[in-house]
């Protein structure tokens, strides 16, 4: 399919809700410059062509005599809809049997079934919005947490493409006084002042270098912060893994060893979701079975942004402890340190792990849990996400970013080691197609497909 070649001189059709969701109605929507017209020819109530944008009508569906539902229509008409043509929604009652007769019927009325995302990307093509705040669309929807949601919002809102706008056109502005001194090659003008350039490029190189620094801190609130449980077998973290999720997820057991594979969970914690990767311990051991679990979990650790050290007092002496959190350390990730099975513990036994700074749980009777939870906020410090902050969620942008800013130290390094006008100009446009890349100032059929494609029909 080439994306752009959805002209919007067909009309298109899909389901707006949830395919076989359970709710009392489903919507189905129409899009194009004959979505009111289609829609009329089945819809038995108020003539819609003579109604207003903005307005809900009451009627039947009707395919020749026969009555298929008793429905609502609502009206919105270009370019006063989410994809700048005519819109109609249809609300029917939730059957299956009754979407798939009125799709069949608007079908045969002419309209067509929209592809993935055609909806959004009509929207896009059409100027309603660029193209981070389709790509927010998506994320908005698959929002599962307060972080991501926010984030999510802020971008469709054009939180991100207003500070890149500016940004940009303020470079345009450059690149075309450096194009015009071209034309006047001969009389050896300077338009575009380089001192005054330099400073820009260094005000869009610093903004640029943010946005790719937030890139981290946006897919952990997008994907979830990976923490690892870790410790030696039978410390007890399945027991703990089961505590925070509340459920029997893990398999726990008295032999020790016995959780072999791996299990991600994840849990949230006001707003912020962790990813939970309960491990195999680190053992060292000859047991083959065992080993690849050990491989693993030192995998697993390394890819955590957080680690979850858990000891057994009863088992484990002070010394062998200090050696396992040598080891820890030197994987450079921020651990917390829990003494668990604390309901064994003596006052001596306690005193004597105190230069550990540890937190104190019971997995089993579910003791300091809520205390290891807020260390865990602590930890990755996002419990206070300024949201006005613009955050980069996206891999795509992130590229194009990293492109952008390699562009930019291009145009310094020419600034500063000078080069002629022509190849100055031509790099700063390098840069701002790259930019343009982002908001989709520059786009390319691949690059919609390979975007729209990854929605789901009627979005
Ligand atoms: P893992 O191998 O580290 O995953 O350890 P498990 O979670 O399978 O626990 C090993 C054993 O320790 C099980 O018998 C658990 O019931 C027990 N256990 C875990 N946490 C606690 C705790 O806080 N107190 C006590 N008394 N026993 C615990």
């Amino acid at each position: 399919m080439s994306t752009t070649s959805s002209t919007s001189q067909e009309t298109i059709v899909a389901l707006a809700t949830s395919p076989g969701a359970n709710g009392a109605i489903a919507v189905i929507r129409l899009s194009g410059p004959d979505a009111l017209l289609i829609c009329n020819k089945v819809f038995k109530g108020k003539d819609l062509l003579k109604q207003e944008s903005h307005t809900i009508h009451f009627g039947t569906i009707r395919d020749g005599e026969q009555i298929i539902d008793e429905v609502l229509v609502s009206l919105f008409i270009a370019p006063n809809s989410y994809t700048k043509e005519n819109v109609v929604e249809i609300s029917t009652h939730n059957s299956k049997y009754i979407i798939e007769r009125v799709l069949s019927l608007l079908i045969r009325h002419g309209a067509r079934a929209a592809k993935a995302g055609e909806f959004t990307l009509r929207a896009f093509l059409n100027g309603g919005l660029d193209l981070s705040q389709a790509e927010a669309v998506a994320d908005l929807i698959a929002s599962n947490s307060a972080s991501s949601h926010q984030i999510a919002m802020q971008q469709m809102r054009g939180g991100f493409s207003n500070q890149l706008k500016q940004l940009r056109e303020d470079l345009v502005h450059f690149a075309s006084l450096i194009e015009l001194e071209l034309d006047f090659s001969e009389e050896d003008v300077e338009f575009a002042n380089r001192d005054q350039l330099r400073v820009l490029i260094m005000k869009i190189h610093q903004v640029i270098a943010k946005l790719i620094r937030s890139f981290e801190q946006g897919n952990v609130l997008k994907n979830g912060v990976p923490v690892v449980i870790a410790g030696k077998p039978n410390v007890g973290k399945s027991t703990l893994l089961n505590a925070l999720l509340n459920e029997e997820r893990a398999i726990v057991s008295d032999i020790a060893g016995t959780t072999r594979d791996t299990i991600e969970d994840e849990i949230n914690i006001h707003g912020v979701t962790f990813r939970f990767i309960d491990t195999a311990g680190i053992r060292h051991t000859e047991d083959v079975v065992e080993a690849i679990g050990v491989e693993r979990t030192m995998a697993k650790m390394k890819q955590a942004r957080l680690i979850i050290y858990l000891f057994d007092p009863t088992q484990d002496a002070i010394a062998d402890v200090k050696q396992q959190i040598q080891e820890v350390e030197a994987l450079n990730i921020p651990f917390v340190t829990i003494i668990n099975k604390s309901d064994l513990l003596s006052e001596e036994q306690r005193a004597s792990f105190a230069e550990l700074s540890p937190i104190y749980i019971s997995a089993k009777q579910q003791l300091g849990i809520e205390e290891l939870k807020d260390e865990l906020l602590n930890q990755v410090n996002l419990g206070n996400i300024n949201t006005d902050d613009v955050i980069v969620t996206n891999i795509r942008h992130l590229e194009a970013l990293q492109l952008t800013k390699q562009g930019l130290e291009k145009v310094l390094d020419g600034i500063d080691n000078p080069i002629t006008s022509d190849f100055l100009a031509m790099d700063i446009r390098q840069a701002l197609y790259h930019l343009g890349e982002i908001t989709g100032t520059v786009t390319t059929d691949d690059l919609l497909e390979n975007i729209f494609s990854k929605f789901c029909i009627g979005k």
